[in-house]
């Protein structure tokens, strides 16, 4: 390490339910193939809301993670960009000076799952910011494999921090076989619902997009969504199925809400594929009689794989460069993370698309 980067710094642990401490420790070194990154912008999201605000479920504060070992208070914040101020063993010195977008990922890179392309299920795997200490900080150290230049793309040190859920998006979509003039309804237009308004048109897709709230069906509009139709409405299911006529559709359910799964099984053709984008909060009951004989394709999606998904979330969010304020506001100062971010979104009042937040100051 040099010189100017300090032994400690201010991060944002998370010691357990609405127990988020702002506190000193030691800046982490990058490890073999990693990198380590000065924070310009983290995302928070449903699942860091979920961890203050009803958690610790998935972080591994109570139970150690079996990968990285983790036990103990986390500094939180998966979605992040950063400046490489310094790289561990056999990481190309060239990266230092650049500006990164990491999405994160974890795999192991051996593991039967691995080898077959699907890296994002890895038997090993290990998130930063989730199942290690994360970007909510002033320096955090990510896998350079996980990680694209940005800056070389135009993106800027704000704007980085989105090409992880646009990664997510990116998934689904390749999850979903979608197709240039394929019909694809995306139900829910969130903070993932709106990365993937964006990925389906840049495909091709002809997108119907369905959410409750009339400022994000403006939002789909501007994204370039063809239709958009006012959700849970006496007349949703005519108007979805009037959108695609005699067409098979693509259905992404983004709301993770069982009403929004079943009008989908309710009322797409047979032989449509659903994707299960948003992550149910309790066991869902599905109505299994009627996915077997309509044929029906029911498909989970994860994070993202890093070796195809990477790339084009990078590209994707470089293709709106300058413009994703309707998306992403302005980033808040660090101190706002709690009453600006975490506890609205946990409150189910979020208070923007995708929250920004910035590095501590040094
Ligand atoms: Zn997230
Ligand atoms: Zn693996």
């Amino acid at each position: 390490m040099t010189a100017a980067i300090p032994a400690t710094m201010r991060a944002a642990v998370l010691h357990g339910g609405r127990d988020l401490r702002v506190e000193e420790v030691p800046t982490p070194s990058p490890g073999p193939g990693e990198l380590l990154l000065e924070v310009t912008a983290v995302g928070v999201c449903g699942t860091d809301a979920a961890e203050w605000g009803n958690g610790p479920k998935l972080l591994p504060i109570e139970v150690r993670h079996p990968v990285t070992g983790h036990l103990g208070p986390l500094t939180m914040g998966h979605e992040f960009a950063g400046r490489v101020v310094a790289v561990g063993d056999g990481v190309d010195p060239a990266w230092i000076g650049r500006l990164a977008a990491s999405c994160g990922a974890g795999p192991c890179g051996e593991c039967d799952l691995c080898r077959i392309g699907r890296s994002n299920v890895c038997r090993r795997y290990a998130a930063v910011g989730l199942h290690r200490d994360g970007a909510l900080a002033r320096y955090v150290t990510a896998p350079a494999a996980s990680c694209v230049d940005a800056g070389a793309l135009g993106i800027d040190e704000h704007e980085a921090a989105l090409v992880q859920p646009m990664s997510i998006a990116v998934h689904a979509a390749r999850r979903s076989g979608v197709r240039s003039g394929d019909v694809a309804v995306v139900q829910g237009v969130g903070g993932i619902g709106a990365f993937l308004i964006h990925v389906l048109v840049d495909l091709g897709a002809r997108v119907v997009a369905v959410d409750l709230d009339p400022g994000r069906l403006r939002l789909a509009a501007e994204l370039g969504a063809a239709l958009t139709v006012v959700g849970a409405t006496a007349t949703t299911a005519d108007e979805l199925v009037a959108a695609w006529g005699e067409e098979l559709p693509v259905f992404f359910e983004v709301t993770g809400s069982q009403r929004g799964l079943d009008l989908a099984i309710e009322i797409v053709p047979m032989g449509t594929t659903i994707v299960a984008v948003g992550i149910a909060k309790a066991p869902a009951p599905v109505d299994l009689g009627r996915v077997t004989v309509r044929e029906i394709t029911l498909v989970g999606t994860n994070a993202m794989v890093r070796e195809t998904d990477l790339d084009d979330a990078a590209r994707l969010v470089a293709a709106r460069a300058g413009r994703w304020d309707v998306v992403a506001p302005a980033p808040l100062p660090f101190e706002r993370l709690v009453d600006g971010a975490l506890a609205p979104i946990a409150d189910g009042r979020p208070p923007a698309v995708k929250s920004l937040v910035l590095p501590p100051r040094p």
